[in-house]
């Protein structure tokens, strides 16, 4: 896909659904469009020279609240990228039920190049350079791909410095709440968010399919933010987890055909200690090399497992692999892990696919509990949090179920559907 059609896609999908149910088709164009995308230029010294990198900040749209969505460092951001992910943001917000809209942001830079000076430099210039259109009422930015809290915590600081610059009299905490996934002033429970919410919308399909936790293999692809706390999350919830991957491949155990549960605190650990997962498959055992093994990712995906969680890349589940797919629930954890022409065919196979504007609006949801902990200032217990993540979660899926069930329809569709109907009539 070159620079210029991934906003397009996802524009002509939506409308393609909005034709398809009788949505207006003006006021769905109208929605489409963002309403605002933010060019700066940010110049940082590196030294011999100063280089001026390109930042981006698509607002897309606040029907339902302020903009909101993350920050990405990587050398591939470009301006459609943004637009397009801030649309899926405002649908995200919308499906999960929080009073936001969509935004997402960016600087085109490999930040593996900088020194940590250099990066706190670009964080911060970035930061004075769309200060006016950022604030705890306006747009709420957060971590992405190649950003953390650490970066987070500095664009915070250098808001609050323009904020006292410019004599303004906005109380400190609601300067704080400008920004979540902060480490100074954060949310307990942030960090599993995401796979909390992935696991609480499994654990709710579980019981409408009638399925035991306890006879459903499960393999998770990633074992990163997402995919570590998915798999160890579900399996404390009775899940057989029996396959795990990174980006040098998988582990699997199995006595003859069938698979052993891997023990998933004992595989973190021993992936802590080693870096990689390879030969992980010996933690918390006797090595039995003839149980244990690496298998590649193509492989994971491939396996004659019940349930199959990307949550590490895009477009994993495509043209090429998808008629060897074995899995009968897919959960997708990553953004956009199974194309549009595998989510069709898996459908029709009868594959029940959560889209990942349900399955991961955990992060999202976390998020805004962070900005309301900060707008009243106060500091939320990590148990509450995680209360009111599950009944968010919860709710979520029940609205997309339903509407699936309503219009005889797939979950993706159903999830457009609840989240157009929200956005479309304010
Ligand atoms: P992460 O960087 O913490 O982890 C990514 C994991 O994927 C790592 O274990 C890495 O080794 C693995 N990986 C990389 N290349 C791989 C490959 N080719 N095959 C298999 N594994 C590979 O990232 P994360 O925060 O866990 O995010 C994962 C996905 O979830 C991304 O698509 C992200 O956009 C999405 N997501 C994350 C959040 C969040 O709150 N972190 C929220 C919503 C969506």
């Amino acid at each position: 896909m070159n620079n210029s059609d991934v906003y397009n896609k996802s524009r002509e999908e939506l409308l393609s659904v909005g034709k398809k149910y009788n949505i207006a088709q003006d006021k769905l164009e109208e929605f489409l469009e963002p309403d605002r995308v933010v060019e700066v230029k940010v110049p940082v010294n590196l030294g011999t020279q100063v280089v001026t990198f390109k930042g981006y900040r698509s607002q897309h749209n606040k029907n339902l609240g302020p903009y909101k969505g993350g920050l990405r460092f990587h050398p591939r951001v470009n301006k459609d990228e943004v637009m397009a992910l801030s649309l899926w943001m405002s649908l995200k917000t919308a499906v999960v039920g929080i009073p936001f809209g969509g935004g997402k942001g960016g600087i085109a830079v490999d930040p593996k190049v900088l020194s940590e000076k250099q990066l706190e430099e670009l964080s911060r210039e970035y930061v004075r350079k769309i200060s006016e259109v950022i604030g705890y009422d306006k747009d709420v930015p957060a971590p992405d791909v190649n950003t953390n809290p650490k970066i987070i915590d500095w664009m915070t600081d250098e808001f609050i410095k323009i904020s006292g610059m410019n004599g303004g009299k906005t109380p400190l905490n609601k300067l704080f709440a400008t920004f979540t996934g902060k480490s100074k002033n954060g949310l307990e429970g942030r960090t599993e968010a995401t796979g909390f919410g992935g696991v609480t919308v499994l654990k709710e399909l579980a019981k409408k399919l009638n399925l035991e936790p306890k006879t459903q293999n499960v393999a998770v692809m990633g074992f990163g933010n997402v995919g570590f706390y998915f798999a160890d999350l579900a399996s404390k919830s009775g899940f057989n987890l029996v396959a795990v991957s990174d980006s040098k491949g998988g582990i699997i155990k199995k006595n003859g055909e069938k698979f052993i549960p891997l023990d998933i605190p004992l595989v973190y650990d021993c992936k802590q200690e080693k870096g990689s997962l390879a030969g992980c498959y010996c933690a918390g055992g006797v090595c039995d090399t003839r149980g244990g093994q690496m298998i590649t990712n193509e492989e994971l995906l491939e396996l004659p497992v019940d349930i199959l969680i990307p949550a590490a890349l895009e477009d994993v589940i495509n043209e090429n692999n998808m008629q060897n797919i074995k899995a009968k629930i897919i959960i997708e954890m990553a953004n956009g892990p199974v194309s549009p022409t595998a989510y069709h065919y898996l459908t029709e196979k009868g594959v029940i696919i959560v889209p990942d504007i349900l399955a991961n609006s955990g992060g999202v949801a976390g998020s805004y509990i962070e900005w309301e902990q900060n707008m009243e200032d106060k500091k939320y217990k990590k148990e509450d949090v995680l209360k009111r993540l599950e009944k968010m979660m919860q709710n979520a899926f029940e609205n997309v179920w339903n509407e699936s069930k309503k219009q005889k329809t797939d979950l993706k569709e159903a999830s457009y559907l609840v989240a157009l109907g929200k956005i479309l009539s304010v």
